[in-house]
């Protein structure tokens, strides 16, 4: 039997994949789209509804958390109560010039919060912050149903506290670049019932030989990455994983369904009211 795909984590109302016409996740069963900030929270809105396989995830971006505005969370509930949806991309950046922590943590904690009372899922980018997102993490409510730390780039010590709190791992194509051993060995570790997989289109490509279905943004002429690479990048962490793709995918598809399944069973897209 075809393997079934699952894209944990990618950006796929952005507007480059959408002037682009990117496939519509070409191989994919699911996709979590995450929205990063309130301007683009209709969007994820739009594509949900568009396409079933898409489960929408609603957060504030550590990047963008100057842009919120005074009613930024109650937007997000908002959203949240439209349609059966996580909480994401939300988190902690030191990599960022000019990065203000305290601040991130401020918009940080109230999502995280609001994932744990509703019992969603929660996506979580981490840069160069891991030391505090743990203590954040082991000091707050969590959602029971556990959480994704997307691209996972913190060290090997600290996949098993993680993961004792509740929390996956995905690997994105990124890593299959060669400067980028350090943390393909990390991945290596992560346990076979936590291991996840996602592109994050339409960022964070695969190295050139590997990618399937290129993609130009024609307003800069800069290649971006297409969520269609999915199978790509299952074949670069079967490779790491040293096992076949069709046993990888089977484990992936358990654990995509473990923290995501609550928010699949309902392929009518229940519609609780309008935004
Ligand atoms: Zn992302």
């Amino acid at each position: 039997m075809t393997p079934r795909f699952y894209d944990a984590h990618n950006h796929f109302h952005d507007e480059r994949l959408v002037f682009c016409g990117a496939a519509t996740g070409a191989g994919a069963a699911k996709m979590v789209v995450n929205g990063s900030k309130e301007s683009d929270w209709p969007e994820v809105l739009a594509v949900a509804r568009r396409w079933p396989l898409v489960v929408p995830s609603f957060g504030y971006h550590p990047w963008h958390v100057a842009q919120r505005t005074p009613d930024w969370l109650n937007e997000l509930a908002r959203c949240l109560g439209t349609i059966p949806s996580a909480v994401g991309e939300i988190g902690l950046d030191r990599w960022i010039d000019g990065h203000d922590l305290p601040e991130q943590e401020r918009v940080f904690l109230p999502q995280l919060h609001a994932a744990a009372e509703r019992g969603i899922p929660a996506t979580i980018h981490c840069l160069k912050a891991w030391g505090r997102l743990l203590e954040l993490l082991q000091s707050h409510p969590l959602p029971k149903c556990g959480f994704l730390l997307h691209s996972y780039s913190g060290p090997r010590e600290m996949i098993e506290p993680l993961a004792e709190l509740g929390a996956y791992f995905s690997i994105s194509g990124y890593f299959a670049h060669e400067r980028k051993h350090r943390q393909r060995e990390v991945f290596r570790h992560v346990p076979a019932d936590r291991f996840l997989i996602e592109t994050d289109a339409p960022d964070q490509h695969l190295p050139p030989d590997r990618i399937e279905y290129p993609l130009i943004d024609p307003s800069s002429g800069d290649g971006i990455n297409n969520p269609a690479n999915l199978a790509a990048v299952y074949r670069f962490a079967a490779e790491l994983r040293d096992e076949p793709i069709e046993i990888l995918a089977e484990k992936v598809e358990r654990n995509f369904y473990r923290l995501f399944g609550g928010l699949c069973e309902d392929s009518e897209r229940r519609v609780f009211g309008g935004v």
